[in-house]
């Protein structure tokens, strides 16, 4: 995992070590540019890399360049991409509102209903009581797919039919849980491709009516560049503050995580590391730098 990347920052250091400088800096970008876009990050990323390390490199130069300190420039400029993070526990903590409404976006297949079930375990262990919403009322199979995860993980799951609107769904969703004493409302939604503005303005739709709390971004670490405009569009419309990567225990280049931070400027939350339910770990920037740098 990370592989790549990993060998472009492990040559970073032993190439300038002991003679770093501006130029060497700028030498070594253009010359390995070709294997951070190899390993899916942005043009822009690694620019923001190199003026950060250059600006760095200004306070090491009475000290010397050794590969400790370098070492630890990178790490910083990598956990300069990152925002605070917190838990969606951490978030409902510090919240009155009794049910609180989070809504999952993202486009088909990136792991949003597994991941849906994989928070609803999580709050269940915590002895929250999570209710998980079947919103995706289009896709063939979407709703018997979280009903299934739902009674594999003992959390109910709410559902009408097909071609039911799912902005009135949630809202009932909403009454029933209110109603029920459900304390944190986990909304699935069609996934949509992000190209598609009608859908995505009935996305807008729902999280107008059921007043979300907190939008959540789905995205997948496989899906390399793509990743940067399905999330400026989730973005844009209905916004969100908080992502969520899945699949990074699949060989992930790196990239597009450091690209959603990046692009995003909101904080991860958890990482999808497989398909059980336990598999969603809180998010820490020094994952990726010990992936990096370890
Ligand atoms: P959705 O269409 O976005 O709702 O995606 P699904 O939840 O149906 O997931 C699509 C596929 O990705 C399924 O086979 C999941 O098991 C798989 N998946 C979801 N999250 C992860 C993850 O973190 N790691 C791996 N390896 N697979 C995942």
């Amino acid at each position: 995992m990370f592989d790549r990347l990993k060998k472009v920052f492990s040559d970073f250091i032993s190439t300038v070590t002991g003679k770093i400088s501006e130029k060497d800096i700028e030498e070594f970008f253009k010359e390995r540019e070709i294997d951070f876009i190899e390993a899916d990050v942005s043009i822009d990323v690694i620019e923001y890399f190199k003026q950060k390390l250059i600006e760095e490199v200004k306070n090491v130069k009475s000290n010397g360049a050794k590969s400790e300190t370098l070492k630890e420039l990178l790490a910083k400029a990598i956990t300069g991409i990152f925002q605070e993070t917190e838990t969606l526990p951490d978030i409902y903590s510090r919240s009155s509102r009794k049910p609180f409404v989070t809504v999952f976006l993202g486009i088909n297949g990136t792991g949003k209903t597994t991941t849906v079930a994989k928070v609803a375990y999580s709050l269940k262990k915590m002895k929250l009581k999570p209710l998980m919403v079947a919103a995706d009322t289009y896709r063939t199979g979407a709703i018997e797919q979280l009903t299934e995860h739902g009674s594999r993980i003992g959390v109910e799951v709410y559902s009408k039919k097909y071609g039911a609107d799912p902005a009135a769904l949630s809202r009932e969703a909403y009454e029933y849980a209110q109603a029920n004493g459900y304390e944190i409302l986990l909304i699935d939604t069609a996934g949509r491709m992000q190209t598609n503005e009608s859908l995505l303005n009935e996305l807008a739709k729902l999280v107008n009516v059921v007043k979300s709390d907190l939008n959540v971004f789905v995205g997948d670490a496989l899906a390399g560049y793509d990743m940067i405009n399905q999330a400026t569009t989730f973005l844009q419309n209905p916004g969100f503050s908080h992502s969520i990567v899945t699949k990074v225990d699949a060989e992930v280049k790196g990239g597009s995580i450091l690209n959603l931070a990046f692009y995003t400027k909101k904080p991860i939350m958890y990482l999808g590391t497989g398909q059980n339910y336990e598999d969603l770990t809180p998010f820490k920037p020094s994952w990726v730098v010990e992936r990096l740098l370890g």
